[in-house]
């Protein structure tokens, strides 16, 4: 259903020439097939220092303060979770396309910029990738998912990582778009587990992928689902932090 929609993609191609999913004038001749060297530019990046645990970067907290306001209340069950934009300004518009405009083809440039983020290199490589699963009935209807898309982009570029689909979600969810923290954590409680007939090996580290950290309650239930079934090095990373 993916290749459907990288199809769509390529028809649309011929018709439309593609412009920069950034500043929407026609493409350069940079290395992405849907960023201009411009737009990949005006990516709000994350850079140090930032929070250990959720990896908010610490823009103007007091200095010697280091409780985090988007992570203190969490107690994650993922060591450390990294990420390399903001989700705000064109990372926001583009990743609202690549989950809810059939443009998962969108997730790649971000995929391959986030690549060449040395903090989020050290912290993905030869770690096995596990994505944020959709219910069936989303991955139905949506036709991919994106986490995967972005995990399976991420092993091809990092060495030493590969993808395993271990965690399923097994119970729907409402969207959390307008839930607060508290409820948040009770939305995704008891909708993952381990897939069927899968193992986890305690030798391995293991990284929860997902598209955006918003408050972190989805990575911590699948982290929690790998510690669980034995892992001992579980940590997380998202391409944007909301
Ligand atoms: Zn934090």
């Amino acid at each position: 259903m993916g290749l459907l929609a990288d199809l769509d993609r390529g028809i649309l191609d011929l018709i439309f020439p593609r412009d920069c999913a950034v500043t929407q004038l026609p493409l350069d001749a940079g290395p992405f097939l849907h960023l201009s060297a411009a737009g990949a530019a005006a990516l709000p990046r994350i850079t140090d220092p930032r929070c250990l645990t959720c990896g908010h970067p610490f823009d103007g907290w007091l200095e010697g303060d280091r409780s985090c306001p988007h992570c203190a209340e969490l107690h994650p069950a993922f060591g450390r979770a990294l990420c390399v934009f903001r989700a705000k300004g064109p990372v926001r518009h583009i990743l609202h396309r690549i989950k809810y405009e059939r443009s998962p083809y969108l997730a790649d440039d971000l995929v391959a910029t986030a690549a060449t983020d040395e903090a989020f290199r050290r912290h993905l490589a030869g770690s096995i990738l596990v994505p944020v699963p959709l219910h069936a009935d989303k991955a139905w209807s949506r036709g991919y998912n994106q986490s995967e898309r972005i995990a399976v982009g991420l092993a091809g570029l990092i060495p030493g990582c590969s993808v395993h689909p271990l965690v399923e979600k097994y119970r729907p969810t409402e969207s959390q778009t307008r839930l607060d923290r508290t409820q948040r954590l009770r939305n995704v409680a008891k909708a993952f587990r381990l897939q069927r007939g899968q193992t986890v090996d305690p030798r391995r580290r293991y990284v929860v992928i997902d598209d955006v950290l918003t408050t972190g309650a989805t990575l911590h239930a699948c982290a929690a689902i790998l510690r669980a079934a034995g892992a001992t090095s579980v940590d997380a990373a998202a391409l944007a932090h909301g």
